[in-house]
């Protein structure tokens, strides 16, 4: 298996060769799973030689994986420009937990985005308080006022882009190199680009996370995270996770590195049928903005362009004057799309979503996007058609009327 790591190639190309890792890679397509717990050596000099090399590809001890995991580790690294090496999890918010924990101690100041995923903001003000870590939000777009949040114990600094639910895009680049000026750790949380979308440690980023539940996964059945990162924050990123004896199941790892495989082509249809969907709803009276920076004229697409090289089809509408209970209604009666969390999968999702409540440091919706109108709805576009899907939104608007 001649692979495509030493060439170059697209991302097509690459998502296909990348991972296929080991002695089997010229006879099956896909490495198998290796289900083990314990792994054998010949004998007591060879055991002992085994603990010291503590690498993806020396076999150890079920803990440390085995060649489907080290495959899956082998594929996320070679995708992301910059990273010598990437440690899974049993979650996307283990990998967000699990990397904070390998760069922070007690003392420390973690600097959050206030647009971060909900749950990575609560355990900054809940585990990371209690073991010592103290935490201050901060408005990812106030980008002149960025340096003086910093103080002494500054160590970390936590982002997202584009931001949870409201989609907002902040300067990466400018954020990160801020960060370092101050001699913190800049982490991002690129679940919703990807590798493929965004090169986040090209961009300035020490440590990249993503939840592969989503995207990667794409299929709505399976569970884990990743970081990824240059020599000297694996090292930390990986022997932390092993402090905290986290391991991945070589069923899931298997499962990942099949919706790998697929990942571009539906990325690229993903994005393709919700900039159509997201061209419908702007054109509409009864919505007052469209937040999804792949759309031309939205907040962000200038960033978006610059700094991205891919989408996906996850984005948010805020309704113009109407209430929870019209929103329920149009929701409800959406027929495709499945409501409920996550997103990145095969099929279509609606979530109905407050964002006041959740910000602490931007002014939103005053400041933020301008926006006047609080009813806001987060789609995530599958792989249905996109006619059939604008055909349904169609119907339930109509359905949201009529209450
Ligand atoms: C879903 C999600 C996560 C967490 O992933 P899980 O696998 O559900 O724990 C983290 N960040 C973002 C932006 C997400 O949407």
């Amino acid at each position: 298996m001649a692979g495509g790591k030493d060439k170059q190639v697209g991302d097509g190309t690459r998502l296909v060769t990348t991972g296929r890792r080991g002695d089997f890679a010229d006879t099956v397509v896909n490495p198998p799973v290796w289900r083990a717990s314990t792994h054998l050596y010949p004998d007591c000099a060879t055991l002992r030689a085994g603990t010291k090399a503590n690498e993806d590809g020396a076999f150890f001890y079920g803990r440390r994986g085995a060649p489907t995991q080290w495959a899956l580790c082998d594929a996320l690294t070679e995708l992301e420009p910059g990273a010598a090496g990437t440690v899974l999890y049993p979650s996307g918010l283990a990998a967000i937990v699990g990397a904070l924990m390998a760069v922070l101690k007690a003392g420390d100041v973690l600097l959050v985005a206030d647009n971060a995923y909900d749950p990575t903001r609560n355990t900054a003000m809940g585990l990371l308080k209690r073991y010592g870590v103290e935490h201050r939000f901060f408005d990812p777009l106030d980008l002149g006022s960025f340096a003086d949040v910093f103080c002494e114990k500054t160590k970390a600094v936590m982002l997202e882009n584009p931001g949870s639910l409201t989609m907002e895009m902040c300067d990466i680049p400018a954020l990160a190199k801020i960060a370092r000026d101050h001699g913190a750790v800049s982490l991002v949380d690129n679940t919703w680009a990807t590798s493929l979308g965004f090169h986040a440690l090209e961009h300035g980023c020490d440590i990249t996370i993503t939840a592969l539940t989503k995207h990667i996964g794409g299929h709505s059945d399976l569970m884990m995270g990743a970081a990824s990162a240059g020599e000297r924050w694996y090292r930390r990123l990986r022997l932390t996770a092993q402090q905290l004896g986290h391991v991945v199941s070589p069923d899931d790892a298997a499962l990942a590195l099949r919706g790998l495989r697929t990942m571009g082509v539906r990325l690229q249809r993903e994005t393709a049928s919700a900039l159509a969907t997201a061209r419908w709803l702007d054109a509409r009276d009864d919505v007052a903005h469209v937040l999804y920076p792949v759309l031309p004229g939205s907040p962000g697409h200038t960033l978006w362009q610059r700094d991205f090289t891919g989408g996906c089809g996850l984005f948010s509408f805020v309704l113009r004057n109407r209430d929870d209970a019209a929103r329920c209604r149009l929701i409800d009666a959406l027929d495709l799309f499945g409501i409920g969390y996550s997103w990145g999968g095969f099929e279509s999702l609606a979530l109905p979503f407050d964002v006041p409540g959740v910000r602490q440091k931007m002014d939103w919706p005053k400041k933020g996007w301008g926006l006047g109108d609080d009813c806001g709805i987060r789609l995530s576009i599958g792989l249905e058609d996109a006619d059939d899907l604008i055909a349904d939104l169609e119907s339930a608007f109509a359905v949201m009327d009529e209450g």
